[in-house]
């Protein structure tokens, strides 16, 4: 059977990539009356230094987030993360199989290691809790948007490690990737980069919480090249490109419409366009976001239901792993 399985991080206000990428991908694949479990991943959310009062905050304030967004708690898993042992006690078993080279390889590792002088061990090995938030579930699909494609290859491959070895136990989860525009949103500020919650500059990136003022200062400033038409070339022309993707997004006008309604006009009137047409958008998420952002009770009462919904599934399938792994005695 089809179950899907996904998480987010509570890092910060989520952006429209997240949004694009991965939130309303959930969204539709819920609304197909698929069997959905989302994670709240906060243990992953301190592989970097972090506020613990922050941290908390965030739970939260994601939760909020992905409610407003259209997320429904009763036709989907909701839950954190760290509420679940299971995941902590799988994620050790697969660790025991995963070698060190396998994890070196991972470019979200490479990258996020790369400014720092004393790396912390948990940065090192979050992809192995990452498979361990798939295989506790059985899952078989994992909608991600493109930067997570190395890291789902890890866990298919420990999966078919840990089946090999112990007998046939996880399904291989496959990857699910929006359309190609959607899949990666880039950076506002450096179109080579992605967009990111945890990018330094907030001008970077358009949150889903961004006041309008905020929104329109930041798409003007996006960084785009020294052509002044509106077209659209990921390759040659990243920064335009992608203020297009947004504005297909937000408009549900496809790439070729948009650039025909937009012959006469330089990039810079094209930016005040684009800004006004996510403003629009994002107004009623916005408003949703802020009244359950004003009940936390509410709030923690959907997560504590989400980790006992969670918490059946997945002891079943550890007991399973514990088992094959001869670590529960008979007698
Ligand atoms: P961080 O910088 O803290 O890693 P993030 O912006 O990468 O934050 P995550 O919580 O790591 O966000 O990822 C949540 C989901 O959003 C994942 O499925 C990820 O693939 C997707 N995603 C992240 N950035 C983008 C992007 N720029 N475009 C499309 N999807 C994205
Ligand atoms: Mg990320």
């Amino acid at each position: 059977p089809k179950r899907i399985f996904s998480g987010i991080q509570p890092t910060g206000a989520i952006h429209l990539g997240n949004y694009l990428g991965a939130i309303s991908q959930w969204v539709k694949m819920q609304n197909n009356n698929e069997d959905i479990i989302l994670s709240v991943v906060d243990l992953h959310s301190m592989t970097l230094p972090h506020d613990p009062k922050q941290l908390s905050r965030n739970i939260l304030q994601m939760t909020a987030t992905l409610l407003g967004c259209g997320i429904d708690p009763q036709k989907v898993v909701l839950f954190q993360q760290s509420t679940v042992l299971e995941h902590t006690q799988l994620c050790w078993c697969l660790s025991c199989i995963c070698t060190m080279p396998r994890l070196a390889h991972l470019p979200q590792y490479k990258e996020k290691s790369k400014d720092l002088k004393d790396i912390p061990l948990g940065l090192f090995v979050y992809p192995v809790l990452q498979a361990a938030d798939i295989l506790a579930y059985k899952a078989t699909h994992v909608p991600v948007g493109e930067d997570q494609v190395q890291q789902i290859q890890l866990a298919q491959d420990l999966a078919r490690m840990f089946n090999s070895r112990f007998g046939e136990t996880f399904p291989i989860p496959h990857t699910v990737i929006t359309g190609a525009e959607f899949a990666r949103l880039r950076s506002l500020r450096d179109p080579l980069k992605k967009m990111s919650k945890s990018d330094p500059d907030p001008k970077s990136r358009i949150c889903m919480t961004d006041s309008p003022d905020e929104i329109v200062r930041n798409i003007k400033k996006a960084v785009t090249d020294f052509t002044s038409e509106v077209t659209y070339d990921q390759e040659k022309r990243p920064g335009v490109s992608n203020l297009i993707s947004i504005h297909s997004f937000v408009t549900n006008k496809t790439v070729d419409e948009i650039c025909s309604e937009a012959v006469n006009i330089t990039t810079g009137q094209y930016k005040l366009m684009v800004a006004d047409a996510v403003v629009s958008y994002l107004k009623p998420i916005q408003d949703k976001i802020e009244q359950y952002s004003s009940d936390p009770g509410y709030l923690k009462d959907i997560l504590q239901d989400g980790r006992d919904k969670a918490r059946n599934i997945c002891a079943n399938n550890l007991a399973e792993v514990e088992y094959k792994l001869g670590l529960r005695v008979k007698v």
